[in-house]
């Protein structure tokens, strides 16, 4: 049986590109059918004059781990170098040993419970990295939970993340090459292949290797680049032709450049200079040089934020974006960024209807007010996942 649903009432709607005054949506089986014509329905929402628009689309999240490092907060804002805190046991090196020791059916558990936050925050479709566990069978069991995850779109991203204990990079790439991308084909576990690119982890020609021997298995390519310092890693995005670069917070006009040519999506993630207290990146000149931006959140246990309406308040307020523009890059832009484009992130014939009714009266509201969560109902296939009690 057909299942079909009218959203009325519409104030004011993003559709990922523009902004449409007064309309409806009509779904049927979970795809949208039409915008502004009222047709018979099974189902009616009256949207009461509130805004809508797409579901978020987190086009980088590192969501998958075991292990908060709230405890690190105090060392940080005492000035405490990240060297000093990997030594005191923190840091990355933690959330690895966490993980790794983590169950599938507890990492299974851990994620599912932030990936209920991201719904109830608008977030309906997110890709995902492994990265925490360092070598084949952690790498895998990791995969392997991200592959299970239901309830929004999940794509899953394989991640060189860090040079492993006991090992230096050359040998941990050796064993990415040799067994790790191999494996992952085979069992068809991610669809992009993504390494953290930057001085003292993987450096270009490492990062070169990785990327392309992944491109030869069927992952597309992604690049962790210009975090800390710009030693190359956005150009060989652009040569490589990665479907994005993100980070890109010392990022270089010649090198912007040069992924605009490429089509290389430029993904910010301000939440990441937030808690690091260092420049934003400069989006405006990303831009101007013809780039097209997303955003993420980063999610990460040094970065923990599921709360995408909190990235476009600081990509308006902190890197001199747009309303429409953030919220395009928070959707339809970062849907390109992980090849979903063609299913989500924006409000058009043919879609799935993820959409969100939001409780403010326009898409500038989403930027301008801050910390409060506006979402009031979330839709995921013409299904609706989560609404607010009031
Ligand atoms: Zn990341």
């Amino acid at each position: 049986m057909l299942m079909s649903l009218l959203i009325k009432n519409i104030g004011e709607l993003f559709d990922g590109r523009r902004i449409i005054r007064n309309t409806c949506i009509y779904v049927e089986d979970g795809i949208i059918k039409s915008i502004g014509k009222e047709e018979e329905t099974d189902e009616i929402i009256d949207a009461k004059g509130k805004f809508i628009m797409p579901g978020f689309v987190d086009c980088h999240t590192h969501a998958i781990f075991s292990g908060y490092r709230d405890f690190e907060l105090e060392w940080k804002i005492d000035g405490i170098s990240y060297k000093e805190i990997a030594e005191r046991g923190g840091g990355i090196g933690y959330t690895v040993e966490q993980t790794k020791k983590a169950s599938k059916e507890r990492l299974l558990r851990e994620t599912m419970k932030r990936v209920k936050e991201m719904i109830k925050h608008g977030t309906t479709t997110a890709e995902m990295k492994s990265g925490y566990g360092l070598d084949l069978e952690n790498e895998m069991k990791m995969l392997e939970v991200i592959n299970k995850i239901d309830k929004i779109d999940v794509i899953p991203t394989f991640l060189v993340h860090a040079i492993p204990a006991g090992k230096n990079a050359d040998e941990y790439i050796e064993e990415v090459i040799g067994e790790i991308i191999p494996e992952i084909a085979r069992r068809k576990l991610a669809k992009f292949i993504d390494i953290f690119c930057e001085e003292g982890y993987f450096n270009v020609k490492q990062s070169e290797r990785v990327l392309v021997e992944g491109k030869k298995y069927g992952m597309t390519p992604k690049i962790h680049a210009d975090e800390f310092s710009c030693i190359g890693c956005s150009e060989l995005a652009a040569e490589i032709y990665a479907v994005s670069a993100d980070h890109l917070l010392m990022t270089d006009e010649k090198s912007m450049e040069k992924m605009a040519k490429a089509g290389v999506i430029a993904t910010l993630l301000p939440a990441v200079p937030f808690v690091l207290n260092t420049p934003y990146p400069n989006a405006r000149k990303m831009m101007k040089a013809g780039l097209k931006i997303a955003l993420a959140t980063d999610l990460n246990p040094n970065c923990y934020v599921t709360n995408m309406q909190f990235i476009v308040q600081l990509a308006c307020y902190k890197m001199k974006m747009k309303p429409i523009e953030a919220l395009k890059a928070a959707t339809l832009n970062a849907a390109k960024a992980i090849k979903m484009d063609h299913l989500v992130g924006s409000i058009e014939e043919g879609k799935k209807a993820d959409l969100l009714i939001m409780d403010s009266p326009s898409h500038s509201f989403i930027a301008y007010e801050i910390g409060r969560n506006m979402v009031s109902t979330v839709i995921k296939s013409g299904k609706i996942i989560w609404q607010s009690e009031e």
